[in-house]
């Protein structure tokens, strides 16, 4: 740590008079400066302080306490052209009476949580929880909803019994709709309905041959990335594949040894302990075949792979360890 802030709340411009605390509650007065010019006329310095009293800002929570900032209004008269005015504050949204930052946190917040827990978290009333993300849901409505992506993703999702074909523009991180199936002709038929389509430049899918195909025929122009989440599901399968072929091969108690061993197998080799390297090694020294699956499972990651800048906006897309595999995607355009 090389900084301290420039207050306890890190709001620089403005100035903390005092705190107290309940068991779950925060009160900070604070007071911000004069202005430095008239808002009506631009003069300036020349005005007089006229009456003041504290108004309530709620804040983001802090150590789980709601916080209220309790803020010195005042009002000033200018000199020059006799107005009267309350100056605007620095970092709150006054319809709100709150800090831009709450505004901002209540408006992710409460696309995840029940308005009645965000609002009890923050300590505001549940209808202002509910103001804040219809409007914020009217606003992704209408900028996003129909806006072709740069960067397609088209995955499925097991719904009511079937598959169905996904589509998502992953820069944006929103859902563009839900197909009845995920079947070539429907893929097809959507994509040609797209507006636009031209301007779609990569597509990120998973290795559903229907869909490739479907790409190749109405995105011509799109680089297909499969990835590798999905890249490294299928070396699983291959490799489990390769190991319950071998089984055949061995003595009963080796068997049951290398079905326990198997999770070892399936491991990267930078997390292999040195124990686990031991019974690896001990595994495909004796059965080379499986010792060519490994190498082949696990050097499909760093030489083809291409690091995919827009991974890291793809962050919880799906899938809960996402985040750390986020950097390679497999470049799959030129087979
Ligand atoms: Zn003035």
């Amino acid at each position: 740590m090389t900084e301290l802030p420039d207050n306890i709340l890190h709001l620089p411009q403005y100035q903390v008079l005092g705190c107290k605390s309940t068991d779950d509650e925060m009160h900070f007065q604070v007071d911000v400066p004069d202005p430095i010019a008239c808002e009506e006329c631009g003069v300036q310095g020349e005005f007089v302080r006229f009456g003041k009293r504290d108004v309530p800002y709620r804040d983001l929570p802090i150590h789980g306490k709601r916080v209220t900032l309790w803020v010195v209004r005042r009002r000033y008269t200018c000199r020059a052209c006799k107005t009267t005015f309350r100056p605007q504050l620095p970092e709150m949204v006054d319809g709100f009476r709150m800090t831009l930052r709450l505004h901002e946190y209540v408006e992710k917040e409460s696309f995840n949580h029940p308005y009645t827990f965000v609002a009890a978290q923050t300590g505001l009333n549940e209808k202002t929880v509910r103001d804040i993300f219809n409007a914020r849901a009217e606003f992704l409505g209408r900028w996003h909803r129909f806006e072709t992506p740069r960067i397609l993703g088209i995955d499925e999702l097991y719904l009511n019994k079937r598959y169905r074909c996904i589509l998502t523009n992953i820069e944006e991180r929103t859902l563009l709709d839900l197909l009845a199936t995920r079947r070539q002709d429907v893929v097809t038929n959507y994509l040609m309905k797209l507006k636009d389509r031209q301007k779609v430049e990569i597509v990120s899918m998973d290795m559903w041959n229907p869909y490739r195909a479907a790409v190749k025929a109405v995105l011509p122009q799109a680089r297909i990335v499969v990835d590798k989440f999905h890249v490294v599901r299928m070396a699983n399968d291959a490799l489990e594949r390769v190991r319950k072929g071998l089984r055949k091969e061995l003595k009963p108690s080796q068997s049951r040894t290398l079905k326990g061993d198997r999770k070892i197998l399936l491991k990267r080799a930078h997390e292999v302990s040195d124990r686990e390297r031991l019974i690896m090694e001990t595994w495909t020294g004796a059965f080379p075949q499986l010792l060519a699956a490994y190498t082949t499972k696990h050097k499909k990651k760093a030489p083809t792979a291409k690091v995919s800048p827009f991974y890291k906006k793809t962050i919880g897309y799906g899938l809960p360890d996402f985040a750390e595999e986020l950097n390679y995607g497999v470049d799959l355009s030129t087979i």
